[in-house]
């Protein structure tokens, strides 16, 4: 982990999951928290060593692996938290995320684990999107949803703390079926990406770049792929398939081996946010029969 200044008052921590830094005077935010308390406690020996104060946190959207560390933090610290609204309720209520993962039922033992819920924590102030001050921080949160339902990216002396909004090109290609929740969302949030006038970005996971418009294209051209692909798919599946089907064939095509049930969940999940995106753009249809969900091209409805 690799303490990274970006400007005078802007530094992130340079990890498998970033955690940004923003230094006015006797004030200091940290952007995201990390998975767990070990993350934390390194954070936190790092600002004293530099001598720098923490007393703000932002968190960008709430998965466990972007504020599993925050418990710890306001255990140590008087520290005021600052999260997106939808988000907030989330990061108090930790368990929900294993539960809409799990469609709705109560989750089984082997959900709760800290990749999908932390513990939960305090939030003092809920905003949403566009321009705040809260204390000595001016800044401005674009709503990028599409991989987390109201995730807010940090603008904050010209530099962007972009949570998960766009991924590292090293990320997708690990991941080859990118986590999101709905394809439509995010192909719209990466476009409003585009438009934002900043020094550079840092994304949740991968480096900052001053121009990091080329990596947010990469990702527009991976979701255009997995969305291309999944017309073709079901076009070709004259009968109709099944959403359950559609998960397996999808994951197959793309060489995604889920043995456990925790990442089958996330990538049912991801699978299922191509096929919304898609019925929005009015590619696709979708229709229920026997009581199972059904997928088929738009030219074989009947009249
Ligand atoms: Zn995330």
């Amino acid at each position: 982990m690799k303490f990274t200044p970006l400007n005078e008052t802007c530094y992130y921590f340079d990890a498998v999951v970033n955690i940004g830094y923003v230094h006015h005077g006797d004030q200091g935010m940290l952007i995201d928290a990390g998975i767990d308390d070990s993350i934390m406690r390194k954070v936190l020996k790092e600002l004293k060593a530099n001598e720098l104060p923490i007393t703000h946190l932002f968190i960008t959207h709430a998965h466990a692996d972007h504020y599993g560390g925050a418990h710890f933090l306001q255990k140590k610290h008087d520290i005021t938290t600052i999260a997106g609204k939808f988000e907030s309720a989330i990061l108090q209520h930790p368990t929900i995320e294993p539960l809409y993962l799990f469609q709705g039922n109560d989750p089984l033992p082997e959900l709760h684990n800290k990749f999908l819920e932390g513990k939960p924590i305090q939030v003092d102030r809920v905003i949403g999107e566009g321009e705040h001050t809260i204390d000595g921080f001016t800044f401005t949160a674009h709503l990028l949803p599409g991989h987390s339902y109201h995730q807010l990216a940090m603008q904050i002396d010209n530099i962007l703390f972009a949570g998960d909004s766009y991924f590292s090109e090293a990320q997708l290609e690990k991941h080859k079926i990118p986590y999101i929740t709905d394809a439509d969302l995010t192909l719209e949030s990466l476009l409003r990406l585009l438009s934002i006038d900043c020094d550079g970005a840092v994304p949740g996971h991968g480096t900052f770049e001053k121009d990091f418009n080329q990596t947010v294209e990469k990702n527009i051209a991976c979701h255009e792929e997995i969305m291309g692909w999944l017309v073709k798919y079901i076009t070709n599946a004259k009968a109709g398939v099944t959403h359950e089907t559609m998960v397996s064939d999808m994951c197959a095509h793309f060489a995604v081996e889920n043995s456990m049930l925790s990442s089958w969940l996330l990538y049912r999940t991801a699978v299922t946010a191509y096929a919304v995106g898609l019925i929005k753009r009015g590619k696709i249809d979708h229709y229920m029969e026997r009581n199972i969900w059904k997928f088929r091209n738009i030219q074989s409805q009947p009249n």
